[in-house]
């Protein structure tokens, strides 16, 4: 536990930073407020419930002073097999894809529908495999990718990240009957299996001395559906991926259960190209509103709180 848990934590450093890139400011503070503290910023909200009328009125012409990829559209880089952040639905939902054929639902795609409202553009899904997402705003093709994703020091040298709006942490999910209790157990010759390029994945993968567990001992699958199939088939003795997703995982599972571990806890946040800062203040101060306003709270209590 304790290796593991420092090289999480090392993963966490750096996150107060200031966001879309720029010096540390009043904004940065709010970075770090995990959903549960967004009752603080509700005097904020009420002062800025003021300004709301100016702020849509603004929405048109915003988006005539964004770039994007595509003229009046937010194109958003994600994996929607993340449930509760984005997942497809049998419904409406949200947004859809390019075509207009899938249509898709979750935190993630709802709150990214009403900054893409305040910003006087149209939401599309491009959904892909997790490990492309960054690539993808990198490279141009979309605008912004969100999906779950956590914030890390080695992120932020290839894309720019908003504020925080939701915090995730890494659990462990066995076999209801596995001889592993706690996280120091998955040192005993386990094989762990994780989503391609998360963060899970990064931290299990580490050499041992690093707090890892080794690459020899990681099973990398496009997507987390994909390694709780090879946890059912005896594949891997372990799935690492974050909670909530987790959760999901195993209501639908019989027979699996997430260890009652130390839990480590990250931020996801917005990732948008370096070379776009306008779209990324854009965005920010979007998301921002929403936070203060209490509908990215509204959006979570929904898909997570509810019932629980
Ligand atoms: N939060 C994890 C990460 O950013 C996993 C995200 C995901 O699988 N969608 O690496």
């Amino acid at each position: 536990m304790k290796k593991y848990a420092a090289i999480l934590l090392a993963g966490m450093m750096a996150l107060s930073l200031a966001a879309c890139g720029g010096s540390s400011s009043a904004s940065s503070a709010k970075e770090d407020a995990a959903p549960a503290e967004a009752e603080a910023v509700t005097e904020e909200a009420e002062a800025e419930a003021g300004e709301a009328v100016t702020t849509e009125a603004a929405a048109a012409e915003t988006a005539a002073e964004l770039t994007t990829v595509s003229e009046g559209e937010l194109h958003m880089a994600t994996n929607a097999q993340f449930p509760p952040y984005e997942m497809t639905s049998d419904g409406e939902g949200y947004a859809t894809d390019a075509a207009g054929d899938v249509h898709f639902e979750g935190i993630d795609v709802e709150v990214a529908a009403k900054i893409a409202e305040k910003l006087g553009l149209k939401l599309v899904i491009d959904d892909m495999e997790f490990s492309s997402v960054i690539i993808s705003v990198q490279s141009g093709k979309a605008d912004m990718a969100m999906a779950g994703l956590t914030v890390t020091e080695e992120r932020k040298q290839n894309v720019d990240f908003t504020d925080s709006y939701a915090t995730g942490v890494q659990v462990v999910i066995v076999p209801e009957d596995s001889d592993i209790a706690t996280v120091d157990d998955l040192a005993n010759d386990k094989m762990i299996g994780c989503q391609d390029g998360t963060t899970g994945f990064i931290y299990c993968e580490a050499p041992v001395e690093e707090g890892g567990y080794g690459k020899e001992h990681v099973n990398g699958y496009p997507n987390g559906a994909m390694a709780i199939e090879a946890l059912k088939a005896g594949k891997v003795d372990a799935v690492v991926i974050d909670n909530e997703p987790a959760k999901q995982f195993v209501a639908a599972n019989e027979g699996l259960k997430i260890l009652d571990t130390e839990y480590i806890v990250e931020n996801y946040a917005i990732g948008i190209s370096k070379d776009n800062p306008a779209l990324c203040e854009a965005v920010n101060n979007a998301l921002n509103e929403l936070i203060a306003d209490g509908t990215v709270k509204q959006i979570v209590d929904k898909y997570i709180n509810a019932g629980e």
